[in-house]
């Protein structure tokens, strides 16, 4: 994907804020810190967008970025490092869940997992919680640079076990720093944002 422009179209607490224009977008999802602002910057190549517009103090906000004029790019808040919530309601809030389910023009969410560390039981919920939900998803690996190469096919395999994934290929290592996996993200992209 070129990308030729991008655009910060606004932040959103609500349905009424949303863009009102009808075009595909995919949503980014994530723990705090899972390396979500670097990961969007890198695939729209700019340095700052995903946080300069960021309101300080205000972490349930949706932002939503115009990329080509022709999809959107949704910034979710990052979920936090807390207990495990019993509900992805008490991770994310109602605000998200409703985004999420009711948000016709969503045609996907790019869960993003830190690829250091297995998934974390925040983490396997809330992908639970999307395939509940019938929730289209791409399951993506940050900073998988700092995993040595000698040992990314057992981390591969041990994190999609964590999930109760049977096969470790659905899981999309990238890296923000060097690049590496993003060509086959931003395919993967592409077909979710294919014309209907
Ligand atoms: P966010 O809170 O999910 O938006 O995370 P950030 O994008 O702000 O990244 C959190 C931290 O992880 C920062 O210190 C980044 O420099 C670092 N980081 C993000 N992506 C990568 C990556 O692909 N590789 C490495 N090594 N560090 C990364």
């Amino acid at each position: 994907m070129r990308v030729t422009s991008v655009t910060f179209a606004g932040s959103a607490t609500s349905p009424a804020q949303y863009p009102k224009r009808v075009l595909p977008e995919v949503a980014f999802a994530g723990r705090s810190n899972v390396g979500k602002s670097s990961l969007i910057n890198r695939l729209l190549g700019r340095r700052k967008i995903a946080w300069v517009s960021r309101t300080p103090g205000r972490t349930q906000v949706l932002n939503f970025y115009l990329v080509n004029d022709r999809f959107y790019f949704v910034d979710l808040p990052g979920y936090g490092y807390a207990a495990v919530p019993s509900r992805v309601r008490e991770t994310w809030g109602p605000m998200i869940e409703g985004y999420l389910k009711g948000r016709p023009t969503l045609r996907g969410v790019v869960l993003l997992l830190d690829g250091r560390h297995p998934p974390q039981a925040h983490d396997v919920a809330t992908r639970a919680w999307l395939a509940q939900e019938r929730i289209g998803h791409l399951l993506v690996l940050t900073k998988i640079d700092k995993v040595p190469r000698g040992k990314r096919a057992a981390h591969l395999r041990e994190a999609a076990a964590c999930l109760g994934l049977s096969d470790p290929g659905l899981l999309l290592p990238v890296s923000a720093v060097t690049g590496e996996g993003e060509a086959a993200l931003w395919k993967a992209l592409e077909v979710a944002l294919a014309p209907a």
